[in-house]
């Protein structure tokens, strides 16, 4: 009987299928918008309320007796709407894990997942690597210490004791895992748990071998050499493959990567493969011009500063930087010049150091006689002297 203000859900459109779908095609559907709204994979509220919408399409839609009430024109989930007799509100039934409804569909539990292996592959380890700026611009072949898992050489990685071997776990029977059954309104549905007992490899050592409990690998330290190419920069890692932690049961080895840190030098500061230097050279120099000797990381180089040479000037010295890693060719060698004005002059040097000023026309205060240059300085402004 349907009356004006019993407005039935719309269940075949909240799955998107016709009223005339199968029962294959109506549990395609939930499938496909189950995945897509699944609170566990679809964080946003409004998936929550469609999730909630589309279970209640599904329960009613699955089940033939609650369908034929829907086609009718009734709603069996409705609070005594469309005289649904017993079926009763159900939309809001136990909240399934995503994974258990996939499995209840897929059969995902039914031991498809099996024992995990005892094998399994080594991860990677990462050492840091101190060199100096000489090492990391030419390249060094740098010993280094390494603390990881290798393979027990006393059981090659099996981990049972000389003579014994792996026994099937009882609490599972060898399948590493454990099934417990839900009821839900999809059915029963069937979930697996890893065995505690063999931890889910299905195997159980009665006797371990002595030297590493069982594990297959034993931690040690070793000394390796690593070259390092010319050119590596602060922060590059070097990879070593296969030299890093060897997995349980003797499983194959991660990778070792050294990463370079590189000391900060004295002399030169690093940007890229530039290098750049700091020189002073006096205020007669500057204004002469000199010839310097400069250092750089593997030679020595004779440079010419110009006369008139001003503060904070910079030479540049092509090639006489950091080899480049890649290619052929290397950085630049950065000068800054910083130009050193004489502090302590005897009265010989500030008398020609005056008389230099004079023939140049620059005005020179005298301090110690004037009162102070900016004594003289607010003179100049109040319109005195
Ligand atoms: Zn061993
Ligand atoms: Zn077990």
């Amino acid at each position: 009987m349907r009356t004006r203000n019993a407005v039935a859900r719309d269940y075949y459109g909240i799955l998107g299928v016709s009223r005339e779908a199968s029962d294959d095609e109506i549990k395609r559907a939930y499938r496909k918008l189950a995945r897509q709204f699944h609170p566990d994979v679809n964080p946003d509220p409004e998936a929550q309320e469609k999730f909630k919408d589309i279970n209640a399409a599904y329960e009613v839609l699955s089940d033939d007796r609650k369908r034929q009430i829907v086609d009718l024109g009734g709603d069996p989930l409705a609070p005594g709407g469309g005289g649904a007799g017993p079926g009763g509100p159900g939309g809001a039934g136990p909240f399934v894990g995503f994974q258990d409804i996939m499995d209840a569909f897929f059969g995902g539990a039914t031991g498809s997942r099996g024992p995990r292996p005892r094998t399994r592959p080594g991860a990677d380890a990462i050492l840091r690597l101190e060199l100096d700026l000489h090492e990391t611009a030419f390249g060094v072949e740098a010993p280094i210490t390494v603390d990881t898992a290798v393979l027990c050489t006393t059981c090659s990685g099996a981990g049972t004791a000389a003579g014994t071997h792996l026994a099937t776990c009882e609490a599972c029977g060898g399948r590493g895992e454990v099934q417990s059954v839900q009821r839900t309104f999809l059915g029963q549905v069937v979930s697996a748990r890893p065995c505690t007992v063999c931890q889910g490899y299905g195997t159980t050592i009665p006797h371990p071998c002595a030297t590493c409990a069982g594990d297959g690998r034993v931690r040690t330290r070793r000394s390796l050499t690593v070259k390092i190419p010319a050119g590596v920069e602060d922060g590059m890692r070097i990879r070593l493959a296969q030299q890093g932690e060897v997995g349980p049961g003797g499983g194959t080895a991660g990778d070792l990567y050294v990463e370079i840190h590189e000391r900060p030098h004295d002399v030169y500061s690093r940007k890229g493969d530039d290098l750049h230097c700091r020189v002073t050279v006096p205020m007669t120099a500057a204004a002469l011009g000199t010839r310097l000797t400069i250092k750089t990381l593997d030679s020595e180089e004779i440079v010419d500063v110009k006369a008139g040479t001003q503060p904070g000037s910079t030479m540049r010295l092509r090639a006489r930087g950091v080899p480049h890693l890649r290619g052929t060719g290397r950085g630049d060698l950065y000068v800054h010049l910083d130009v050193r004005t004489p502090t302590k002059l005897d009265a010989d040097q500030e008398r020609m150091l005056r008389d230099f000023a004079k023939t140049r026309g620059e005005e020179v205060a005298e301090l110690s006689k004037q009162g102070g240059f900016f004594s003289r300085m607010r003179d100049a402004f109040n319109g005195h002297g």
